[in-house]
């Protein structure tokens, strides 16, 4: 490592707080053959673009801080106005899939054609083009990189190979961590769960915890949230409790995925700390 990662702002650190705002649509693909008779999951999953979503809007509005919504072309389509109110709320929308089909499970053709039925629509709503994607359950062949590509898009967000923005052939990863996932702690739907929810303080102090890493590392806090789990009242009053005590810090630059894969590309990739890689060095050795 060459030195610190050169945050934009003269930051140490970086934090994205980022949504997948996907509702039922993952179960929606995972059901599809053999579509459930019990509406239990559904409209728990429900609850994420119906409700947790306006409570997720409250509290950035609160923080001031901005966002980037990963939207599954299904989900902007069914909840047109509630897409239409994050984008005018100043956050970033970006690709989730057309119906949160992991990439791994579809070939090249499959996933520019969901892909690109999503991007129309996405832009239809917001009126630019979205500029980057996430993989449904940061499942990601290598060759999704190129497809990436071939439709204009400039990040992706759904690797964990580095806890800083690199480059993958021309196309920026901005890095998740299973760690900082709301759904590894909240995702309880009463059918294969062996363990009750963690409770809102405990996810506080585990970011927490992230957000001091990075600011000794100077490395990336990318926060994975999801609506329908992190949207009820007691979990966003803590996520909320969060963002203000990032912001407190004033040493993290916080801001939307998309921004820091711009910054990334102007500043960071050249920066000798930078990492760069071809997209078929990824793959199964040979
Ligand atoms: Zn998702």
């Amino acid at each position: 490592m060459n030195g610190p990662y050169p945050w934009p702002e003269g930051r140490r650190a970086g934090l994205c707080v980022t949504f997948d705002f996907d509702g039922e649509s993952p179960m929606l693909w995972r059901r599809r053959d053999d579509p459930p008779h019990d509406v239990g999951e559904l409209e728990q999953r429900r609850y994420g673009p119906r409700r947790g979503v306006r409570h997720v809007l409250a509290a950035l509005e609160r923080t001031g801080v901005r966002a980037t919504f990963f939207v599954p072309g299904w989900i902007a389509g069914t909840y047109r106005g509630a897409v239409a109110e994050i984008h005018a709320a100043g956050h970033e929308i970006a690709l989730h899939g057309w119906l949160h089909e992991p990439p791994a499970a579809l070939g090249a053709d499959e996933l520019r054609t969901t892909l690109t039925r999503a991007r129309d629509l996405l832009g239809d709503i917001t009126g630019t083009a979205p500029a980057g994607y996430r993989s449904p359950s940061f499942s990601m062949p290598p060759d999704a990189f190129g497809t990436l590509a071939g439709l204009g898009l400039g990040y992706d967000s759904s690797l964990m190979g580095d806890d800083r923005p690199y480059l993958v052939d021309d196309v920026v990863e901005v890095p998740v961590d299973w760690a900082t996932d709301d759904a590894v702690y909240y995702r309880y739907t009463g059918h294969s769960e062996t363990r009750p929810p963690y409770g809102a303080s405990v996810l506080y102090d585990a970011w927490l915890g992230e957000l001091e890493g990075a600011r000794e590392a100077g490395t990336l806090v990318n926060l994975t949230v999801h609506p329908w789990l992190s949207g009820r009242p007691a979990r966003v009053l803590r996520l909320r409790e969060l963002l203000e005590t990032a912001k407190e810090f004033g040493d993290i630059w916080i801001g939307t995925a998309g921004e820091l894969a711009a910054h990334h590309r102007a500043a960071g990739a050249s920066h000798p700390a930078s990492r760069q890689v071809g997209a078929d060095s990824l793959g199964w050795p040979r």
